[in-house]
């Protein structure tokens, strides 16, 4: 077994820097403490002890390798825009940067998908494919993160409504497992039932089974029009009660999100960016994409038609460029405004079955408000994924802050649970959720995890203590 890992020494990082190249691997104070969390602090401050940045599969193969031979730890980073303290080393070890191994190779036409190394940024794919007319969906909040990081936290973003989660365009995996083999998960083919799915098992995994080093993902056609509807409420829950109503019209939205008056007004103070219609309490933005101009109108005007009779105050329709860049900007800035209009935050990033939307909206507004916490729930209403921002203000105490947002996020799961939603729907368990997990998923799935786990890493060196815990001294998040 693993505990305890061995701690680095010299003639390990001599062994690393054999294998790489001594430009390439850093220790002690010449590793910025950007690499000591993700993009939550609040989910543990963790320095590497060595960090190298591996430039192709045969260095991460030969990294691993070594690692498993002499029991050290060794954790996989992309961009570090995690929100669930996932990319970050726990127990100390290696920190294995994919930033350098960034080629994306030319579009395959015939087969109609994109091959990329596990470092490109989201945007470069997104850039590379619409050169040729194509389109990849998946439109995480931040897209300067890593293919490799969306594939392994199964990342989900606006665009899910539509056209779904980074899953449902990922044709085949190579990865490096723990012990140093290089494998691939399916090929570049549309359906595939041989054997057990493993490339859906590394899919969501959060760097807890396999280091990715390469992916092939589907494309779609880039859709020719769009417009955005921007919808306002005289409350969270009217825009929470609308979701279905716009679900059951003919045209399916590619994005629906919704927020708050005081949410909007948080995004304009902190970082200058304002929606066109500033009335209501609250506002969804409805976005839609469509081949021709008929079918786009037709879609605005079924929405539109459906909210005012439902009682919305009223529909503003953003359909140049500019003003949908505008509209947008503020909800890609909704995480950035937030975090620099409080001391620090907990997001809960849970998922309900769109149905449940409005009553979780109700009650989990009730949950931290009656335990005196700062409430901005927000986001993916469309798919379900409401980001339930808890904000601390400055008045408030390290004691108050840790004890407040633990019995609201064991409440807010427990309501999740109730109403038959998950933990997270995209942003992952990591390190952060890690102490919520067993309790709302139960004992015997725990079990399961844990064979899941040993079955890839036997020696569980790969991002240990994150998603589940062997060590039981350090069983808290
Ligand atoms: C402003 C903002 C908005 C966001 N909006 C969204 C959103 O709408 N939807 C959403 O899903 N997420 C969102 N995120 C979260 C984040 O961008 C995603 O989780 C993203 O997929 C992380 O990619 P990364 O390259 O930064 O990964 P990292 O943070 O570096 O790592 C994330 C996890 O993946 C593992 N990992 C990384 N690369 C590899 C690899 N090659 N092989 C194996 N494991 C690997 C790490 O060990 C870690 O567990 C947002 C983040 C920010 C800051």
């Amino acid at each position: 077994m693993a505990f305890p890992y061995k701690k680095i020494t010299e003639e390990d990082i001599a062994y690393i820097r054999s294998v790489t190249a001594p430009e390439r691997v850093y220790t002690g104070s010449a590793i910025s403490e950007d690499y000591y969390h993700d993009e939550m602090p609040e989910y543990g401050i963790y320095p590497p002890d060595l960090l190298v940045e591996a430039l192709n599969k045969e260095e991460v193969s030969a990294i691993m390798a070594y690692a498993y031979k002499e029991n050290i730890p060794v954790v996989c980073r992309g961009a570090g825009t995690g929100l669930a303290g996932g990319a970050t080393c726990k127990y100390g070890g290696i920190m294995l940067s994919t930033l350098k191994m960034n080629k994306i190779f030319p579009v395959d036409q015939k087969n109609v998908t994109i091959t990329a190394e596990p470092g490109a940024l989201l945007a470069d794919i997104q850039a590379k494919v619409s050169e040729v007319g194509l389109f990849y969906p998946p439109d995480p909040g931040e897209i300067f993160s890593t293919i490799g990081g969306n594939v392994v936290t199964n990342a989900g973003g606006m665009k899910a409504v539509r056209y779904g989660l980074t899953r449902d365009f990922v044709r085949c995996i190579e990865a490096v497992l723990p012990d140093g083999s290089i494998e691939t998960f399916s090929s570049n083919v549309v359906k595939n039932t041989t054997g057990y799915d493993i490339k859906d098992l590394i899919i969501g995994s959060e760097g807890t089974l396999a280091v990715v080093t390469q992916v092939t993902l589907k494309l779609l056609p880039m859709p020719v029009l769009s417009s955005t509807l921007v919808i306002p409420f005289h409350s969270l829950e009217e825009c929470a009660d609308m979701v279905p109503r716009l679900l059951a019209l003919q045209a399916i939205p590619t994005a629906i999100e919704f927020l708050e008056q005081e949410l909007i007004e948080i995004v304009d103070r902190q970082l200058d960016r304002r929606l066109p219609v500033k009335i209501g309490e609250a506002v969804i933005l409805v976005q839609y994409d469509a081949a021709t101009r008929q079918e786009l109108d037709d879609a605005i005007e079924a929405a539109s038609a459906d909210a005012l009779e439902f009682g919305a105050i009223d529909c503003f329709v953003a359909d140049t460029p500019a003003t949908q860049a505008q509209v947008w900007g503020v909800r890609k800035g909704i995480l950035e405004a937030m975090k620099a209009d409080s001391v620090s935050t907990e997001e809960c990033d849970i998922v309900i079955p769109r149905s449940n939307i409005s009553r979780y909206v109700r009650e989990a507004k009730k949950i931290c408000k009656d335990l005196g916490l700062r409430v901005e729930p927000n986001g993916h209403c469309g798919d379900g994924n409401i980001h339930t921002q808890i904000l601390r203000d400055p008045g408030m105490t390290d004691e108050e802050w840790k004890i407040n947002t633990e019995k609201a996020s064991r409440r807010l799961y427990a309501l999740a649970k109730e109403l038959k939603g998950q933990m997270s729907g995209e942003h992952g368990i990591g390190n952060g959720r890690i102490e919520y997990l067993e309790e709302f998923v139960g004992p015997r799935m725990i079990r399961l995890y844990k064979a899941i786990k040993l079955a890839f890493d036997d020696k569980l060196i790969l991002n240990p203590g994150k998603i589940i815990e062997f060590n039981e001294d350090r069983k808290k998040g």
